[in-house]
């Protein structure tokens, strides 16, 4: 059967919305719209340690003035641990995942990486608890296929995750690979718009939905934007918080997606629908990044 499109943004809340985070979610937003589908906000905070409550209502009021509304209720992963225990166990019932006792200094002797020496002490009565991490199982030989309408015909080769990824970690928090592909396949996310900066992640996810037998959605990877040192245009690199619904600022996004002649003169909502009309992927470079252009440095500093 064919799903209905459903797209989402999906933000940590670690800082305010910034140039960079209102272009991905426009992104998204436009390619869902322009497909009939819905829109999810969802807020990744399964990290307790970096989320502040007050940056998740900052970012839900952000998004809100430049008119980008979640079509259903906004979910955040702080609220679902339980879901992600269960898909643990479930992983860990089909021994797909093991308990580590590594420590940060035992792992040091390996330059950082995970010891294969540690994978083979898995145990059938183990249950998931806080007293050691559990990773991910990489044995499975894979090559997964992504047609990506900006970046083209890419391939993740399983190889790649030799390291063993965390999926949660000693202090009993999940790793975001594991959240984000719980919740997409829990809200039935059809098609992911968001930033190339996450194709790195791109070969863990998909090992995720292969192992649990999961559909995974499209996937688009626009440029990120870059700043004048060629940093990423993000909180850790202090972008400022955006204006609330601006409509300079709107638009400048709107030309980093190659939406351009669109009148200032018109009200956010507008702009938005002629936004969805004007939205074609294709028309994006093939690029992993994008320079901000110096006459739109005032949005980041
Ligand atoms: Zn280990």
């Amino acid at each position: 059967m064919q799903r209905i499109y459903r797209g989402r943004f999906a933000p940590s809340p670690t800082g305010p919305l910034h140039f960079g985070s209102l272009v991905a979610a426009l992104a998204s937003y436009l390619d869902a719209k322009k497909h009939n589908g819905e829109w999810l906000i969802r807020i990744e905070d399964v990290d307790g340690s970096r989320c502040k409550k007050e940056h998740a209502q900052s970012l839900i009021s952000a998004l809100s003035s430049y008119g980008l509304l979640s079509d259903l209720p906004i979910l955040k992963q702080s609220t679902r641990f339980e879901l992600y225990e269960n898909t643990l166990q479930s992983l860990n019932t089909q021994k797909k995942v093991f308990p580590c006792h590594c420590t940060r200094q035992s792992l040091k002797t390996y330059q950082g990486r995970h010891p294969h020496i540690c994978s083979p002490n898995i145990s059938n009565t183990e249950k998931p608890s806080s007293e050691h991490s559990w990773r991910l199982l990489t044995n499975q030989k894979a090559i997964f296929e992504v047609n990506d309408p900006i970046q083209g015909h890419l391939l993740f080769d399983a190889e790649k995750l030799q390291n063993n990824p965390i999926l949660k970690r000693k202090d009993g928090f999940f790793s975001y690979q594991l959240a984000v592909v719980v919740d997409d396949h829990a809200q039935e996310i059809t098609h992911l718009v968001r930033g190339s900066d996450l194709l790195d992640t791109t070969t863990e996810q998909l090992y995720l939905y292969s192992i649990l037998d999961w559909e995974p959605p499209s996937m688009c990877h626009i440029p990120v934007i870059l700043d004048s040192n060629g940093n990423k245009v993000s909180k850790q690199n202090h972008a400022k918080a955006l204006l609330a619904g601006d409509k300079l600022t709107l638009l400048t996004a709107l030309k980093y997606l190659q939406i351009t002649n669109i009148s200032p003169a018109l009200h956010i909502q507008e702009i938005l629908q002629l936004a969805i009309k004007k939205w074609n992927p294709e028309k994006i470079q093939q690029s992993k990044s994008i320079q901000l252009k110096p006459e739109d440095c005032w949005l980041i500093q």
